[in-house]
């Protein structure tokens, strides 16, 4: 079976100023690209599912997700943080997101699909179990990975957070879960300082300076990552897939390139395919460049579906 690609009409109406770097307009550069680079042909179109409260209460408070169903304007902005806003369709675009994840799972589950990739919006991996924060409302791969756990039954879930950014919120809510395991990079100091020792036990975080080279960066993660990875023979694994460490991305000051994250990619699902076979979940994060992001993308998803 293909590889699904899944997205949702809501996740173009959630946005925040024409000012803001996260756009609905990051969607559309990805669309462009599957499309320019025949990717595109080789993918299962599939519009999300909205996750359900019981899905998002598996990793959020309950007072929380009533707040943010209390803040959503009727028309303009409510300002969570300086640069997280609710606009009327934000949460539809939340729970869209996160429901893409949920049918990813099902995807990989249930229909043998060879991966999904879910080009959603508002990303999640900042968003903590009682507070949104750094565009990030629901924690999508956080909720889908939840979703596995308690759905299928499985009890060695792999996130591997690519993102410029540490994914703080995922951290926040799997610290100490056994059956997580994250493997991380992510520029430091920077957004959102969250990064402390010592590391929870079940986290594998690498933080790197700005400029470092992407050839450190990848070797960095191979040495410390690859290792535990092996050792942890995941039943499926989850991307946090942010492209904001591209070097054409000016939110981070990182240097990788398409080539990269392909390598990155590659070299993840090669040594989970013996326990996780093609159970691959990717869920859009970051990644602010339009014309990076999608070839990023599209060299991204290549690898995951070993076209
Ligand atoms: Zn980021």
């Amino acid at each position: 079976m293909e590889t699904l690609y899944i997205t949702h009409p809501s996740c173009h109406l959630h946005e925040m100023g024409r000012w803001h770097p996260e756009s609905p307009e990051r969607l559309d550069a990805i669309n462009d690209q599957l499309l320019s680079s025949g990717l595109a042909s080789y993918l299962l179109g599939r519009k999300a599912r909205l996750a359900t409260d019981q899905d998002i209460l598996r990793v959020h408070d309950a007072a929380y997700l009533q707040q943010l169903k209390q803040q959503l304007p009727k028309q303009g902005y409510f300002n969570i943080d300086a640069d997280t806003l609710m606009n009327p369709h934000t949460l539809e675009a939340a729970y869209a997101a996160a429901g893409a994840g949920l049918d990813a799972v099902d995807g990989v589950m249930q229909e043998g699909a060879a991966g999904a990739f879910c080009s959603v919006r508002p990303p999640g991996h900042h968003a903590e179990s009682n507070r949104a924060m750094g565009f990030c409302f629901f924690n999508n791969v956080a909720v889908a990975a939840a979703y596995a756990m308690e759905r299928y039954g499985l009890s060695r879930v792999l996130i591997v957070d690519f993102d410029v950014h540490h994914g703080n919120g995922t951290e926040q809510i799997f610290a100490d879960d056994e059956r997580v395991l994250m493997c991380s990079f992510f520029q430091h100091p920077f957004f959102p300082g969250s990064y402390q020792v010592p590391v929870p036990k079940n986290m594998v975080n690498i933080p790197v300076q700005a400029y470092a080279k992407s050839t450190q960066v990848l070797e960095a993660f191979k040495q410390q990552c690859m290792p535990r990875i092996k050792a942890f023979r995941p039943e499926i694994v989850f991307f946090s897939a942010g492209f904001d460490a591209h070097r054409e991305d000016e939110m981070g000051q990182l240097s990788l390139v398409e080539a990269d994250y392909a390598e990155l990619t590659t070299a993840v699902v090669k040594a989970c395919a013996p326990s996780a076979g093609q159970r691959l979940v990717s869920m859009l994060e970051g990644g602010y460049d339009a014309s990076s992001l999608g070839r990023s993308v599209v060299a991204h998803v290549r690898a995951m579906a070993g076209l």
